[in-house]
C-alpha cells in the first residue's frame, strides 16, 4: 500500500521507515522524485544529467532486497551526486566543456559505497566548473537558481547538489568542499551540509581541484540524515593515500538533545566587516539558543590569523589546481582541438577553448605562484601561514569543543551581482575557507532567514570530532524549526 507522498518533505530516516514497513516502495519513491525533477528542473536547472533509467532499475533491485528483509538505512532512497565524482557509464562533466563527454570507466569510492548500500542515483548535479566558484554561475553549461528566490544564486560550487535537496529532486546529495563548497550552498539553500575532516572520506574518483583541501560530504534535510550518509561514505581507502585508517563510529549514536558541559567559542574575526547585520544577529540568537540548551559560550574568542586565510587559500588552491589541471592536454581524454597539424597550437587551443575564464585565471595564478623565483615569496609563504592558522585552531580547541560562526557573511546574492568581480566572489567564502586550510570538520545548518532568504550557522570541530559537531547541530535542530521550512516552488 502506498502513501501519498511529497518527496521534498521526506528525510532518509522517514523514507527508510516507510520502505521497511511496506507503506512505500522504492520504485514509487523514485518515480515521485523523477516527477518532481520534471516539475522543478525548468525553474532551477540543478542537474547536468538525469539518470532515470539507472534509477528505476536500482529502485527495482532495492525493492527486492527490502522484501527479503536485507536493507541498509540508505537502501532504495534517491540521491544526487555532484558531477565531479566518477560514475561508471554515466558522464561526469565537472560542468566543463573540457570533459563534457567524459564517461568514466569506474566509480568513485563514495559512489561504490552508495551502490553497495543500494542507494538510487537519480542524477548528477551542476557545479561551478571544476568546483571553482561560490555561485554555480561558473558552470560552463548553465547557471543554477536558488529555489528560495529564482533570481538569486544557490551558492557554490555544489549549488546543484544543494538545490536538488532543497527543491525535493532527491532526498539527499553528495557534494565536495575545497573552501566551502558544501557548507556555503547548504547555508544559501537552507539544508544541512557537512565537510568532514580531511582524510575522513576517500576522494578516489573525485576529479581533483586542490588535493590538500578537497573533501567529499553529505547535503541532507536534517542532521540525522547527515549522520546516516557519513556512516556510509566515511572510512579508510587504500586508493586514497590521504584517507585515514581510523575506525568509523556510528554517527547516529551521538545524537541527543542535552548540551550540558559543552564549551562553545565564538570567534570575533568571523563577524567580518561588511557582514549583513541580519546574518550576525541570527547567529548571535542561535548561540543564545545553544546556551539555553546547556552549552557555555565564550563570545570573546580571538583567532587573529583568520584574516590571512583568504590570501593563503588563493595561493595554495590555484597552485594545486594548476598542477592537477595540467592533465587536460587534449591527448588523453576530453576536448581536443584538432584543426591544426602543429602540436603546440593544438595544446594551446585545447586549453583556450576547453576551460572557462575562472579556471584559466586559477591556472595562471597557480603557475605564477609556483614558478622559479616566486615560489618562496608566494607558495612557501602561504604554506607557512597555513601552519600558523592550524596552530591557532589547535590552541582554541584546548579550551572549546566547537567554534560557532556564520557560514557566509550574507544571504544569497543576485545572479550576476558578483560574476564580474572575482574578489567579491572570493570574499563570500571568508568564513568557510580557514576550515579547509586547517583540515577541520564543519557543518552548516539552517539558522534563520532574512527577507525570506536563508542564513546558515557553521559549527567547527577539531579533527575527527564529527560526533561532537553532529550532537550540537542535532540539539539545535530539535529546538528550532528552521530546517522544516521549505521553499515555495
Ligand atoms: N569558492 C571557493 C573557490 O572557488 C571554494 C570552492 C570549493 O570549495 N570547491 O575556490
Amino acid at each position: 500500500m502506498s502513501v501519498i507522498l511529497d518527496p521534498s518533505r521526506l528525510t532518509i530516516h522517514k523514507a527508510h521507515e516507510l520502505l521497511k514497513t511496506g507503506q512505500l516502495s522504492s520504485v514509487e519513491l523514485t518515480r515521485a522524485c523523477l516527477e518532481r525533477i520534471q516539475q522543478v528542473e525548468p525553474k532551477v536547472s540543478a542537474l547536468v544529467t538525469i539518470t532515470d533509467r539507472l534509477a528505476l532499475s536500482q529502485a527495482e533491485q532495492a525493492d527486492r532486497l527490502i522484501a527479503s528483509g536485507d536493507s541498509s538505512p540508505l537502501t532504495g532512497i534517491p540521491v544526487i551526486i555532484k558531477d565531479n565524482m566518477c560514475t561508471r557509464g554515466v558522464r561526469t562533466t565537472c560542468s566543463s566543456r573540457m570533459i563534457e563527454d567524459f564517461v568514466p570507466p569506474y566509480d568513485a569510492t563514495v559512489v561504490e559505497k552508495l551502490n553497495g548500500a543500494r542507494a538510487v542515483i537519480v542524477g548528477k548535479a551542476n557545479m561551478d566548473e571544476f568546483a571553482m566558484g561560490s555561485s554555480t554561475e561558473n558552470s560552463a553549461l548553465f547557471p543554477t537558481h536558488n529555489p528560495w528566490d529564482l533570481e538569486r544564486v544557490p551558492g557554490g560550487s555544489s549549488g546543484g547538489s544543494a538545490v536538488g535537496v532543497a527543491a525535493g529532486e532527491a532526498i539527499y546529495a553528495l557534494g565536495s568542499d575545497t573552501g566551502g563548497s558544501i557548507r556555503q550552498p547548504a547555508g544559501f539553500c537552507s539544508v544541512t551540509g557537512m565537510k568532514p575532516t580531511y582524510g575522513r572520506v576517500s576522494r578516489y574518483g573525485l576529479v581533483a581541484f586542490a588535493s590538500s583541501l578537497d573533501q567529499i560530504g553529505p547535503l541532507t534535510r536534517d542532521v540525522t540524515d547527515c549522520a546516516l550518509v557519513l556512516n556510509t561514505i566515511a572510512g579508510y581507502d587504500p586508493r586514497d593515500s590521504t584517507s585515514v585508517p581510523c575506525p568509523v563510529p556510528d554517527y547516529t549514536r551521538c545524537l541527543s538533545s542535552g548540551l550540558g558541559g559543552v564549551r562553545i567559542g565564538v570567534p570575533k574575526e568571523y563577524f567580518v566587516e561588511g557582514m549583513q547585520s541580519e546574518v550576525a544577529a541570527a547567529i548571535r540568537a542561535a548561540v543564545s539558543k545553544l546556551e539555553e540548551l546547556g552549552a557555555r559560550a565564550d563570545w570573546g574568542v580571538s583567532l587573529p590569523h583568520t584574516s590571512y586565510a583568504l590570501a593563503s587559500y588563493y595561493v595554495i588552491a590555484p597552485s594545486e589546481a594548476s598542477a592537477n589541471l595540467a592533465r587536460y592536454d587534449g591527448v588523453k581524454y576530453g576536448f581536443s582541438y584538432s584543426d591544426t597539424d602543429n602540436m603546440w597550437e593544438a595544446l594551446e587551443k585545447t586549453r583556450q577553448y576547453g576551460f572557462g575564464p575562472e579556471v584559466k585565471r586559477r591556472i595562471m595564478l597557480g603557475t605564477y605562484a609556483l614558478s622559479a623565483g616566486y615560489y618562496d615569496a608566494w607558495y612557501l609563504k602561504a604554506q607557512k601561514v597555513r601552519t600558523l592558522i592550524r596552530r591557532e585552531f589547535d590552541q582554541a580547541f584546548e579550551k572549546f569543543d566547537v567554534l560557532v560562526t556564520p557560514t557566509s557573511p550574507t544571504v544569497p546574492f543576485r545572479i550576476g551581482d558578483k560574476a564580474e568581480d572575482p574578489l567579491q566572489m572570493y570574499l563570500s567564502d571568508v568564513c568557510t575557507l580557514p576550515i579547509n586550510i586547517a583540515g577541520l570538520p564543519a557543518i552548516s545548518i539552517p539558522a534563520g532567514f532574512a527577507g525570506g532568504l536563508p542564513i546558515g550557522m557553521q559549527i567547527i570541530g577539531k579533527p575527527f570530532s564529527e560526533e561532537t559537531i553532529l550532537k550540537i547541530a542535532y540539539a539545535f535542530e530539535q529546538a528550532t524549526d528552521w530546517h522544516k521550512q521549505k521553499p515555495n516552488i
